[in-house]
């Protein structure tokens, strides 16, 4: 009997899951191309458009023919010919501007369904796809942007990520899983790609075996945020490099068997992780993998949260790498095409994209740094930008996303602007704006955040933020917590301030938002 077959029989299966056995996500993408990219917007049958996610693409707010399409990414990093594709196809279809997520994914919007096929096209002739870039299957993985130049990656993990995206991709025995499954993939001694908020984690280990020191990952399960969240939990496991694929399909394959398909809200692996606890969950895994061995010695040493601004040397001699401001995330297709012309010109030909919605230009030579970080485009993308705008992160809002209650990108700007002239840090405070509890913008790792709601005032129904703080990933991480109720959105920036202004004076050296 087939596991649909299976779950078939459940009778309380969510709405979903219902259309789910009806047709595989991945059917939908024929049906755009050969179907409704011909017959049109209004030609859509309604369970269908659920299913678009598959395919990457999401109906925009406020559903009136528009989508947004999310392209994939690995580790953040795209070469140069496929920067210039994406440049190019936010150009012709997506009104001029590009915006990277905070899985380091690049999505457009204001796409119409006659021009999905191009889209689709385009990205399939640079080697991209938008396939399975949302919907109930295997994300984009993060990774470490500066795998294979960083000096302080002790695995190279561009073959490994490689060779994970590409098994999962596309392959109907993972199209159905109960909810999405994130991975993250990072050799970093600096935990750059938040191995505590993903479904599957593997970070830098060392461990004796045979008398012999095997680098190898750290397993980390059941993270994710969202409005119950979760950290990651350290399994009693140490991957080889070899181990990756095997383990992450064995969870997967758990995953997709197990997991929660009644309430979409229990549906990711973390409730099935808290059910079956560790141990349950680790003796299930060998039984798919065979034998693996006991965990080895941690390398993490601490967090960086994806920020790499200003001009840094590579391992390889000679060689830089310099971070840059995308302020929120948002490029117009003239910068990306510009900066894709830049790492073709002076870099190593690729760009790569972080998780603070920021990019990197990488492999350019020490001696050109200088004359290079003179163009223009470094004073529109700053490399050292001003301490609030660099260090602020703003999901989609209301102005595309139909789950959002607040805008959150122009509030962003506004609010990090008054900051940014009131007060000077000398350290850099995070600060993170959320829609709506769902946390796309990822409020419970940043040091103060905003998720936004509706509040009564006397001159009606306004936005309002509710406050929160002391979020990190440094070792087993911390959440933020909520400090304050719905405030007023337009009072937001004055209590930030006070709030900011009471940390720099009574902080002591070195505490954070955490600890404070
Ligand atoms: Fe939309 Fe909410 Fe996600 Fe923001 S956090 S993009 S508002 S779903």
């Amino acid at each position: 009997m087939s596991y649909s077959a299976i779950w078939s029989e459940n009778k309380n299966l969510n709405a979903v899951e219902k259309t789910k056995l009806k047709k595989d996500g991945l059917d939908i993408i024929n049906e755009i191309i050969d179907k409704y990219s011909k017959t049109g917007y209004e030609s859509i049958y309604p369970e269908d458009i659920g299913l678009f996610k598959w395919a990457g693409v999401y109906e925009q707010k406020p559903k009136n023919g528009y989508f947004m399409l999310r392209v994939r990414m690995t580790s953040g990093i795209m070469n140069a010919a496929q920067a210039k594709t994406l440049a190019d196809i936010a150009e012709k279809y997506g009104r001029g501007i590009a915006n990277i997520t905070t899985r380091g994914s690049v999505q457009f919007h204001w796409i119409k369904i006659e021009n999905i096929p191009d889209i689709f096209y385009k990205l399939k002739s640079c080697g991209m796809s938008s396939f399975e870039a949302c919907g109930d299957c295997t994300r984009s993985i993060v990774g470490n942007p500066l795998t294979g130049i960083d000096r302080e990656e002790l695995i190279d993990t561009s073959s490994i990520v490689k060779e994970v995206n590409n098994f999962f991709l596309l392959n109907r025995d993972f199209s159905n899983l109960p909810r999405k499954y994130k991975i993250s993939i990072s050799g970093s001694i600096y935990n750059t790609a938040h191995a505590q908020i993903n479904d599957i984690s593997f970070t830098p280990a060392i461990k004796t075996v045979d008398g012999e020191d095997v680098l190898g990952f750290h397993v980390w399960l059941g993270g994710g945020l969202s409005s119950t969240p979760h950290l990651a939990k350290k399994l009693n496991i140490f991957a080889r490099q070899s181990d990756v694929l095997k383990i992450t399909e064995a969870v997967c394959i758990i995953f997709r068997d197990n997991g929660y398909r009644e309430k979409r809200t229990r549906a990711r692996l973390k409730f099935l992780l808290d059910d079956w606890g560790v141990e349950k969950f680790e003796s299930k895994i060998k039984e798919l993998t065979g034998p693996l061995l006991k965990s080895g010695i941690d390398k993490t040493v601490s967090w960086n949260a994806s920020y790499y601004y200003g001009i840094h040397p590579q391992k390889q001699k000679g060689k830089s790498f310099v971070g840059l401001n995308i302020p929120f995330g948002e490029i117009t297709a003239r910068d990306l095409a510009e900066l894709a012309s830049i790492a073709d010109a002076c870099g190593d030909q690729k760009l790569r994209t972080t998780l603070s919605q920021n990019i990197i230009i990488s492999g350019i030579d020490d001696n050109a740094v200088p004359q290079l970080i003179k163009k223009n485009i470094f004073t529109r993308l700053p490399i050292m930008p001003k301490n609030f705008l660099g260090y602020t992160v703003a999901c989609t809002g209301n102005e595309f996303c139909n789950l959002a209650i607040v805008e959150t990108k122009n509030r962003a700007r506004q609010v990090t602007s008054y900051l940014d002239k009131k007060i000077a840090m000398e350290i850099p405070v995070r600060i993170h704006f959320t829609g709506c509890p769902n946390s796309c913008g990822q409020k419970h790792i940043a040091d103060i955040s905003l998720q936004g709601g509706r509040i009564k005032t006397k001159d009606g129904i306004k936005d309002a933020f509710t406050l929160w703080a002391g979020g990190t990933l440094e070792g087993c991480g911390h959440f933020a917590e909520k400090i304050k109720d719905l405030t007023d959105a337009d009072e937001v920036q004055f209590i930030l301030e006070k709030m900011l202004l009471f940390y720099k004076k009574n902080s002591l050296p070195g505490e954070n938002f955490t600890s404070f």
